[in-house]
């Protein structure tokens, strides 16, 4: 059977956004995240964060902190009671061109490999109009929050591209809440 999915961008979404995280003390969990990431779970949703950190690709960093990072992230949200499924990590520098960086769909891709996902009631969570050109690009619905590079986004990028938020949440519980009712309805 498959199961559908909410695709999370890290950086902006669940974290705050603090630029690079080249040491574990700029990992800050945004509020309501793991009430957000309950709320989703609870109503049968995987959990996947898909995400861009080239820093080490540009030497800024080892790729070993990406992964403490995200081990760091789990703790946190465990001691919560909820946790991230899977975590699917675009590496490259954007000059390698690669198939997975966002806005490219490699990622999902690489999920939809690895787990029975229904696309078809899935979506993505971002802060940046990349993340909803990655949706757009897979074909799932792509939503906004407006933490992280959220409202700069909006109001500077968005206007400039063709694709469009299926919905502009202000942050990641908005965001859940609107997933549910969206979902719940389209029956
Ligand atoms: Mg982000
Ligand atoms: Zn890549």
């Amino acid at each position: 059977m498959k199961i559908p999915a909410v695709f999370l961008d890290r950086d902006g979404t669940l974290n705050e956004e603090m630029g690079y995280i080249n040491d574990l003390s700029r990992l800050k969990l945004l509020p309501n995240v793991a009430e957000a990431l309950k709320l989703l779970k609870n109503h049968g949703f995987k959990l996947i964060v898909v995400t861009n950190q080239s820093g080490p690709a540009r030497g800024y960093f080892p790729k070993e902190l990406v992964f403490k990072t995200n081990e760091l992230l789990q703790k946190r949200l465990k001691k919560r009671g909820i946790s991230i499924d899977d975590f699917f990590i675009c590496f490259h520098h954007p000059d390698e061109n690669c198939s997975c960086r966002k806005p490219k769909p490699g990622l999902i891709k690489q999920a939809l490999e690895k787990y029975p996902i229904e696309l078809k009631k899935s979506y993505l969570i971002g802060d940046k109009i990349i993340d909803i050109e990655t949706a757009q690009n897979i074909g799932i619905k792509g939503i906004l929050v407006l933490t992280g590079y959220g409202k700069g986004e909006l109001k500077y990028v968005a206007p400039k591209k063709k694709v469009k938020p299926y919905f502009v949440a202000k942050d990641l519980k908005e965001a859940a809440e609107f997933i549910i009712k969206d979902c719940f309805q389209e029956k």
